[in-house]
């Protein structure tokens, strides 16, 4: 089997649970342990960060998974990634949510790209309202560029199971979400490799003619990509052909969106991106930088 890199994993620490209700306490009064939330969720607790690492390991040697991206996903959530990436170091790197709005961003920025080590920024700026061509945002891609790192930046529709399964309000702005956004800031940071995940969520021709506008522009495959059936008849072979042809295979990065245990990795979601890769034609070659090729690329391992 050749080798496989994930790109977009969530690591739902049990921080990350405390953090979610604490935000929104007037729904789960009771809820304020990441075991009980855990428990609601009807998912494995998530003991502690380097428990969670151990376990995501286990996982992705199960199933031939070299390297992966854990994604902190929510702000202030930093150190359990931190603390992932530093026990198995040749295995994870760390993205961190990150809310340019939000007090003190440079000394956040600092921290959590210097001493923490972590490489990849996440903007999600439908959640945190913003806009992607806001000045805030080209001082996150300056701290990206001084530190090396690149920058994640969530368009496209935004459904976050978690909140759902809770009952948390989502009021997000879609509208914020636009790929076309990111398009000048990325031109003013060629160095700093962007990444659109779910080529766009939604907005595929947004994400593309970003992407065929800026070299560092690149898209991320996960998740089940059900933005799909906002356009008539389109299938996920369709959305491979379309995107190697645009943006090539050298700027697509292949990802599962893959979160809570027991699910674990998704490797359904795997599956069906290969044989859409064989049905839309994605020759050997091609198919090798998706899965593997261009996550070693933009984030080699650190001697
Ligand atoms: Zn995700």
């Amino acid at each position: 089997m050749s080798t496989v890199c994930d790109i977009h994993c969530h690591f739902f620490s049990s921080r990350f649970l405390e953090i979610l209700v604490a935000n929104d306490r007037r729904n789960l009064p009771a809820a304020e342990h990441a075991t009980v939330i855990a428990g609601l969720l009807g998912w494995d607790p998530p003991s502690t960060p380097e428990q969670l690492a151990d376990r995501w390991v286990k996982e992705l040697d199960l199933h031939g998974v070299s390297r992966a991206a854990l994604i902190a996903s929510i702000p202030g959530d930093e150190d359990s990634v931190a603390l992932a990436v530093a026990k198995h170091p040749s295995r994870f790197v760390g993205f961190f949510m990150f809310d340019p709005t939000s007090p003190e961003p440079q000394r956040r920025l600092a921290r959590a790209l210097g001493e923490l080590k972590l490489r990849g920024v996440a903007l999600f700026p439908a959640m945190h309202k913003y806009r992607l061509d806001d000045d805030r945002v080209d001082a996150v891609f300056k701290a990206a560029q001084e530190h090396q790192a690149v920058v994640f930046a969530h368009c496209g529709v935004l459904t976050v199971g978690v909140r759902k399964k809770l009952g948390l309000a989502s009021p997000f702005d879609l509208r914020l979400g636009d790929p076309l956004s990111l398009s000048a800031v990325a031109s003013r940071y060629p160095r700093v490799p962007v990444i659109i995940p779910h080529f766009g969520a939604g907005f595929m021709r947004e994400a593309l003619m970003a992407a065929d506008q800026c070299p560092n522009i690149h898209l991320d495959t996960s998740s089940s990509n059900s933005w799909m059936k906002y356009y008539p008849g389109l299938t996920l072979d369709a959305v491979f052909r379309q995107a190697v042809q645009v943006a090539g295979a050298d700027r697509l990065l292949f990802g599962t969106d893959s979160s809570f245990f027991p699910r674990g990795w998704q490797r359904p979601i795997h599956e069906a991106q290969l044989r859409a890769m064989d049905a839309a034609g994605v020759d050997v070659k091609a198919r090798e930088k998706i899965l593997a090729g261009n996550f070693e690329r933009l984030l080699p391992l650190k001697p």
